[in-house]
């Protein structure tokens, strides 16, 4: 294959790997394939089959569908679009688009109709690949999407056309498709992925990225991940999440290491047997699913063969009560990283061989300036709130948001590209996540942050999640609401809010402390799992007989 012979460590630095072809499924993937015995991916079914992928298969799975995507017309340029569960389809397909020059965007698999229809159509969508349970869903969109030509289904498929759309069967264009593909040639600037992300707050924005993201990939991999040949590494995050794309698949790839694919839901119970029959060594995942799976199993009373050495967090603050909880359990480390889909890498991190300071993030990654800024974008002083930022140097930072020079110009102030989170740095290096800017909860002029409040309710042994807000208020502009989903065998009374609330006034300090506790049998949450507290601002209540007001 052109190019792979053009690739070269370079010698002023070991890590970045110079080549005429910057296309990162040359470096991830082709260049691995190599080796026609090196694993790529161990991949559990939800109807529990285990099958076992070497890089040259999907190597060679994933030319197939570049031609027949190419046959389609499709190229440089383009933005390619899945809705599809992780099947070693959905893995195949990633780099196959990153092989045509084009951008490839994952949609979550359980997306509505009009989540679909808005991100094809800011995109100026041609092609989706998706299977037959989701026709339903993406049927109703043609005509109503003037860039879309091609809809390819993997299953049964009875459509031809459908208001100028053009339905065909993957499986049979994969049949008559070569499985030698050149990749196109792009260079570090060229786009490879097209990733909507909608935070917390606000409509979905596409976020672009381009090749020189591997760098970065390779780098913190190495630096953070600390992946050795030895490791079994499962991200449980899906590809539509940029932890599931970037992390659960490019960053292992890059070093040529497996990974593990479980195409099913969170089940605690699963999970644990997925862990143990795999000898999984390295785990990435969120808060949220640590948090569930602690209500769902308590401490595990039956002793399992765990072989984790280690387990990353991200996507949310990571609370102390959930590092105890898995630090028991799994016998192992927890580590909190921070960053964000523009970011494209992890830049303030938690990492085996660095001390851990409990509640922190850790401190910056290497090869990332990061900062507390204030609004002129002058580095404020240690211990003082302000704005989590970065110098735009970073090779992972997104290009742009798609269509959106607005909203990409306002993320840089001062030579910095800015967060929007909220926190403090402390005279020892170590990052403390605050809030999301928006999330801040302004009381008596002093400004809470809702994961020291979460942090604490969670601590209490009723309480299985929970979220702060601030409710407006005419005597402290502001107070804190206590959102609380309760752990198994706790009634919802006033007595227990009490309790509660003490708690963290034991904790923390009054104004901090919830004026209404609400109790709630979930809360909002993004697809990635972080909690919608803007969604919760905007209800205010969900049910007047489960609120309490603390005097
Ligand atoms: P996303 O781009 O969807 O991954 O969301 C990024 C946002 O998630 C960040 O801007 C933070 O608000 C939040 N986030 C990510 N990692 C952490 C973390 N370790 N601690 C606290 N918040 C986090």
């Amino acid at each position: 294959m052109k190019g792979r012979e053009n690739l070269a460590i370079s010698k002023e630095n070991p890590f970045k790997l110079v080549s005429e072809n910057a296309n990162l499924a040359l470096h991830a993937l082709s260049k691995h394939a190599q080796d026609r015995s090196k694993m790529a991916m161990v991949y559990e079914s939800v109807s529990g089959s285990r099958q076992v992928f070497s890089f040259f298969e999907i190597e060679q799975f994933s030319n197939k569908i570049a031609n027949l995507l190419q046959n389609l017309g499709s190229g440089k340029g383009d933005r390619i679009f899945t809705l599809l569960n992780r099947t070693p389809e959905l893995y195949a397909t990633i780099p196959a688009v990153l092989k045509l020059g084009a951008a490839i965007a994952v949609l979550f698999p359980d997306f509505g109709s009009e989540a679909i229809r808005q991100r094809l159509e800011d995109a100026g969508a041609r092609i989706l690949i998706t299977d037959s349970a989701n026709l339903e869903k993406v049927r109703p969109l043609c005509g109503s999407l003037p860039t879309l030509e091609h809809i390819l289904v993997i299953g049964e498929n009875r459509e031809k056309t459908v208001a100028g759309v053009q339905f065909h069967n993957f499986d049979k264009l994969l049949k008559n498709a070569s499985n030698r593909f050149e990749s196109a040639i792009v260079s570090e600037d060229d786009t490879c992925f097209l990733i909507y992300t909608s935070g917390t707050t606000g409509l979905p924005k596409g976020v672009v990225h381009r090749h020189a993201i591997r760098e970065r990939l390779t780098e913190t991999a190495q630096s953070v991940l600390q992946l050795e040949k030895s490791d079994f590494y499962w991200c449980t995050a899906d590809p539509g999440w940029v932890t599931g794309l970037n992390y659960g698949i490019f960053a292992p790839w890059l070093l040529g290491m497996p990974i593990l694919v479980y195409e099913g839901e969170f089940d605690a119970h699963k999970w644990l047997d997925i862990l143990e029959r795999n000898q999984v060594t390295c785990l990435y995942t969120t808060p949220t699913l640590l948090r569930l799976m602690r209500n769902e199993i308590g401490d595990i009373s039956q002793k399992r063969d765990f072989a984790l050495t280690r387990i990353f967090s991200a996507g949310e603050p990571l609370n102390t009560e959930v590092i105890s909880w898995a630090e028991r359990v799994f016998d192992a480390p927890i580590y909190d990283n921070y960053w964000q889909t523009e970011t494209g890498s992890q830049i303030i991190a938690n990492r085996p061989n660095v001390p851990v300071r409990r509640g922190s993030m850790g401190k910056a990654v290497e090869g990332v300036q990061v900062a507390i800024i204030d609004e002129k974008g002058k580095i404020v002083p240690s211990g003082v709130v302000g704005d989590i930022a970065i110098r735009p140097t970073l090779n992972s930072l997104f290009k742009g948001y798609w269509n959106f020079p607005e909203a990409t110009r306002a993320c840089f102030r001062a030579g910095w590209y800015i967060t929007r989170d909220r926190g403090k740095l402390d005279e020892n290096g170590y990052f403390w996540f605050v809030a999301r800017n928006d999330d801040v909860i302004t009381c008596e002029a002093q400004r809470i942050g809702p994961f020291e409040v979460e942090n604490a309710l969670l601590s209490h042994p009723a309480v299985a999640e929970s979220a702060a807000i601030g409710v407006a208020d005419v005597v402290t502009t502001e107070h804190v609401k206590a959102f609380i989903v309760l752990r198994k065998g706790y009634e919802a009374t006033e007595k227990l809010a009490k309790e509660i609330a003490n708690h963290v006034l034991a904790q923390l300090s009054p104004l901090a402390t919830p004026k209404e506790i609400e109790f709630v049998s979930d809360l909002p949450k993004t697809k990635s799992g972080k909690i919608q507290r803007d969604q919760l601002r905007r209800k205010g209540s969900f049910d007047n007989e489960k609120v309490f007001i603390i005097e």
